[in-house]
């Protein structure tokens, strides 16, 4: 059931919109459930849980192809990327502090053209 909402490309809710499309196939669904399942799921690697800083974590079905995000700072829109470099991108041994490494994970932060727009706008008005 959250499994299905969640599906999708670029998708990355934050719980309470699983919670409220989750509703609209399954009325008597709980906020608990909706939690439970998605910390599941994680748990069992199908969905990655991802903090963007500021506002809640998002989820993401997308597991299956290594990725990294671009966060828009305005309204919180979330594209999956695949910036260039990053196969490079090491973590010097002086730097694990005795750390085990196994994800990385990479927020690009900026503004989404509909935002660059609104800011404009205010600019011009
Ligand atoms: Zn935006
Ligand atoms: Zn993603």
């Amino acid at each position: 059931m959250v499994a299905e909402v969640l599906a999708g490309e670029h998708v990355h809710l934050t719980a309470d919109a699983v919670y409220s499309r989750a509703q609209q196939l399954l009325p008597e669904i709980s906020l608990a459930t909706v939690y439970n399942t998605l910390n599941e799921l994680v748990d069992m690697g199908e969905v990655l849980e991802i903090s963007t800083g500021d506002g809640p974590k998002r989820y993401d079905p997308n597991t299956t192809e290594a990725h990294h995000h671009l966060y828009c700072v305005g309204c919180g829109a979330l594209r999956d990327v695949n910036p260039e470099g990053t196969d490079r991108l090491v973590l010097p041994r002086s730097q694990q502090h005795g750390f085990d490494l196994v994800d990385v994970d990479i927020v690009f932060r900026g503004r989404c053209p509909d935002c660059r727009a609104a800011l404009t706008r205010i600019a011009l008005t």
